[in-house]
């Protein structure tokens, strides 16, 4: 088993408290996206989405409550539209295989650490990356940009 990862289950909720959802088995992919999108959807310096395979997601309540956001490249974002927590995020060519979800919205320890900066030719200006992990012009799987 990797070391960046987690086998119990985990809780999450968002800010209001409405919608909750679990997970178990945290994937070791833990990336900070410093893409334009996840900027403005977690109006932060970036997101850290936590993984899991898409059988160890689940929404436990709250579902009326979330609204869907599907951008202009397909990718489909979820939030509560009565707190505006970002939740989940799904790329459009996952093939929902993976769900990804905001790794700020876990009420437990998650167990894993950020493991890499994805798409930080779009990274905010006004924020410095001061950790060695590596990074990423865009995907992971495409140009590094560290040793
Ligand atoms: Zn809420
Ligand atoms: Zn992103």
């Amino acid at each position: 088993m990797h070391s960046n990862s987690s086998t119990s289950i985990q809780h999450g909720s968002c800010l209001c408290g409405a919608v909750k959802y679990q997970v178990c088995d945290l994937l070791p992919n833990v990336g900070h996206c410093h893409c334009k999108m996840c900027r403005k959807f977690h109006g932060a310096a970036f997101s850290t989405f936590g993984e899991v395979a898409s059988q160890n997601f689940s929404w436990l309540s709250g579902e009326t409550n979330l609204q869907k956001y599907v951008a202009h490249n397909g990718s489909v974002r979820q939030f509560c539209r009565r707190c505006g927590s970002s939740l989940t995020f799904q790329a459009s060519d996952s093939h929902g295989s993976v769900v990804e979800f905001s790794l700020g919205t876990l009420d437990s320890h998650s167990g894993v650490k950020g493991d890499a900066h994805i798409f930080t030719e779009s990274k905010a200006d006004w924020f410095d990356i001061h950790d060695d992990l590596p990074q990423y012009k865009t995907h992971r799987d495409g140009e590094k940009l560290n040793d």
